[in-house]
């Protein structure tokens, strides 16, 4: 399954950007703005992409720390720079440790906070004005249901971390209702990438009730939907893209 046979209104001329867009969910979520006609700025820790950009696809990878106040705003003062204002944004870069809480290091609970949450916090708060002056704007952040349920164990930090990347799309939803601007998140579950390979938890494939893991793709077409125009009606939602795994 490929997502070049989808075709949503509202990509042809945007400036789209892709946090931790380099590989795994957000590289898919990258191709598939660039397929259905935006221009596309990944930004990630490296600049160098892990494969390479098919032929043509107007998809561009640029270093930045999301974490760091000072890389966000070169990484979009680049984009401005190059291809103008960015009316499309995807808070997707995340990290995940696995540990119980007793056992974590402050280190990793600051690192999971400063990424996953204060990234989403810095990258929204950097391309708001931007979109509030243009009268139009999406953005997708990419929750977790470890964000939504707090039961599950060894996500601590993650969950809590993604907890607020949720309560803030909502926050900036409710800010920007109004203004031709919506905010919306994702609550996936067990997407089949090296994130959950290297988290150990590949084998809790059986614990999805549509049996199997979930795919990059499964993620992409749900963000490409509310990064649409024609989502324009959608702000403040957390979507599960979880296989069944919480249904809440
Ligand atoms: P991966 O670990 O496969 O990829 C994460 C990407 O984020 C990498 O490209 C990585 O860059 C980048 N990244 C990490 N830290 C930073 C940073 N500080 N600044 C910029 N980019 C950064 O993860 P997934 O693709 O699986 O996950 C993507 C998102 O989806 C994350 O937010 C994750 O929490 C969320 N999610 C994933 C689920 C899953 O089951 N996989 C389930 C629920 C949510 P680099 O290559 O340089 O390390």
């Amino acid at each position: 399954m490929g997502l070049d046979g989808m075709t949503l209104r509202g990509f042809d001329g945007r400036v789209a950007v892709v946090t931790g867009g380099g590989r795994g969910i957000g590289r898919a979520i990258a191709e598939g703005l660039a397929a259905q006609g935006a221009t596309v700025a990944a930004f990630d820790l490296s600049a160098e992409p892990s494969a390479p950009v098919p032929e043509g696809m107007d998809l561009h990878q640029i270093r930045c720390d999301v974490a760091d106040e000072a890389s966000v705003d070169a990484a979009f003062t680049e984009v401005e720079e190059r291809w103008g204002a960015a009316t499309i944004l995807v808070n997707n870069a995340g990290i995940l440790v696995s540990s119980t809480v007793h056992e974590m290091d402050i280190a990793s609970w600051e690192r999971t906070m400063a990424v996953n949450a204060t990234g989403t916090f810095l990258c929204s708060r950097r391309v708001l004005p931007g979109m509030q002056e243009a009268g139009y704007g999406r953005i997708v952040s990419i929750g977790s249901s470890a964000g939504k349920t707090g039961g599950a164990r060894l996500v601590g930090a993650y969950g809590a971390s993604k907890a607020a990347v949720m309560v803030l799309a909502k926050a900036i939803a409710s800010e920007n209702a109004g203004m031709g601007i919506t905010s919306n998140a994702l609550a996936p579950t067990l997407i089949d990438t090296d994130m959950v390979a290297g988290g150990g938890l590949s084998d809790l494939a059986s614990k999805i009730p549509v049996g199997r893991l979930g795919t990059v793709d499964d993620v992409a077409y749900a963000v490409l939907f509310l990064a649409s125009a024609d989502a324009g009606y959608i702000t403040g939602e957390v979507m599960d893209v979880n296989g069944g795994f919480l249904i809440d």
